[in-house]
């Protein structure tokens, strides 16, 4: 985006793979052989999300954009395990919506406290000290580490503020919400408009407050994509009640019903919804009416015909401001709460291809039998229970694994390697 401003980014998140399990065995002076000793590999780190306030765009995601947490350590002899891949937190502004690249669902909408982890890192495998059995002394197998989830996600700001300020830029939002709360956006004389939201807390009263926020200003054109646009109206989706900034005082040689009318339908176009909010129309810079208050009555009839709310401030001496804050609390008090959007992503069913897919090869005398029907039969397996493991059997054997090994020339007594396991071959 031209403006610097960072609203939506798209991430790539990648978890760590976990360890392999380690193939050892113990050894000491004067014993000939030890017991399988293998220790587990690590869990692969996850990626995460966490909101952090201090944080008001996306801004950050701008240079970097891809996460990788790190790899589970592969198991060790002695029994002891890998080390955990190192976790990765990605810090996001409250009110982040995560979205799937690929269909848009939502997974997840961080304006709470919760972390969300985003893409979760692989187990680690079994070392062969879990592979010890009275039957077979010398396991020379261990599980593989699993893979990582990897996603790409669209990070989309929404900020959590019950009350959007809208407006031409130079209207005086900012000083606004300057005056009516403690954030400190900047103030400008001049059509800069502010390129990042602000949110404020105002108290009306004891325990009674709400979040205000001042967002980058819409201009002439924005629906349509000239200049900031969209972007910005994106932030105040969630608002509750808007209220619109007007300057009454024709400074500027602006016609106040005109401007009313221009953001309106800048609005409209973005979203009927929005511009269907309550809407609360706040008259600013009336400190500098002079005898002239024609401007500011023809925008008083006009918008009070349309039903809007109409209050007369100057955000610069703070008069009327605290009126116009209990008018919003007020009516703030009747509308249902701010938008909580609720994921709803679904996760597509993994490719586990089919048994005939597999890549069987033979590689250096050893037979392979590779591709993710395997890799998913191999972790639904537990290799120290018998009655597993024939299953795993019967399983190669009735999806004709075995056959397609013996037409290749496979004889008894060869090794078969699978997920890292090595076996014997009896026909
Ligand atoms: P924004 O772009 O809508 O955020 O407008 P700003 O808050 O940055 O204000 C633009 C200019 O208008 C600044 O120079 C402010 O000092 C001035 N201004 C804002 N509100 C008032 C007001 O009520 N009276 C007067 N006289 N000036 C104001
Ligand atoms: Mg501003």
């Amino acid at each position: 985006m031209s403006t610097g401003f960072v609203d939506k980014v798209t991430i790539s998140v990648k978890a760590g793979k976990g360890g392999d399990g380690a193939v050892t065995f113990h050894r000491e002076k004067y014993v000939a052989a030890g017991g399988p000793d293998g220790g587990d590999g690590g869990r692969g780190g996850d990626v995460i999300l966490a909101v952090d306030d201090h944080l008001s765009t996306l801004m950050d995601f701008r240079y970097k954009r891809k996460f990788t947490a790190g790899n589970g350590e592969n198991g060790l002899n002695k029994r002891c395990s890998g080390k955990d891949g190192a976790s990765v937190i990605i810090k996001v502004p409250r009110g982040t919506l995560v979205r799937d690249k690929e269909t848009g669902g939502i997974m997840a909408d961080m304006s709470g406290d919760e972390p969300f982890v985003l893409a979760r890192g692989g187990r680690g495998g079994w070392g062969n000290q879990h592979f010890a059995t009275p039957t077979r002394q010398v396991p020379r197998f261990a599980k593989p580490g699993l893979p990582g989830e990897s996603h790409e996600v669209v990070l989309e700001l929404k900020l959590l503020a019950d009350v959007g300020l809208v407006g031409f830029p130079n209207v005086g939002k900012s000083t606004l919400l300057a005056s009516v709360s403690r954030a400190r956006p900047k103030i400008a004389d001049y059509h800069f408009t502010t390129l990042s939201p602000n949110l404020g807390v105002v108290y009306v009263a004891e325990g009674a407050s709400f979040v205000l926020a001042d967002i980058p200003g819409i201009i002439e054109g924005a629906s349509e994509g000239v200049g900031l646009g969209h972007d910005f109206l994106r932030h105040i989706d969630r608002c509750r009640l808007l209220i619109h900034v007007v300057d009454a005082s024709g400074s500027e040689g602006r016609d106040p019903v005109e401007d009313f009318e221009v953001i309106n339908r800048e609005l409209e176009e973005y979203s009927p919804e929005l511009a269907s909010r309550p809407m609360i129309v706040a008259a600013n810079k009336c400190d500098l009416l002079g005898e002239d208050r024609e401007p500011l009555e023809r925008l008083r009839s006009h918008v009070t015909e349309l039903g809007y709310d109409f209050c007369e401030i100057s955000a610069a001496t703070t008069s009327g401001t605290r009126e116009l804050m209990q008018r919003a609390a007020a009516l703030l008090a009747a509308l249902p709460p701010i938008t909580v959007y609720e994921p709803d992503y679904v996760p597509p069913a993994p490719d586990l291809g089919s048994a005939e897919d597999l890549d069987i090869y033979l590689d250096d005398d050893v037979w392979y039998a590779e591709g993710p029907w395997m890799d998913r039969l191999v972790s639904t397996v537990n290799f120290t229970d018998y009655e597993s493991r024939m299953f795993f059997d019967k399983m190669l054997r009735d999806n004709g694994i075995y056959e397609r090994m013996e037409a290749l020339g496979v004889k008894e007594g060869d090794t078969i390697s699978i997920c890292g396991m090595t076996f014997e071959y009896k026909s």
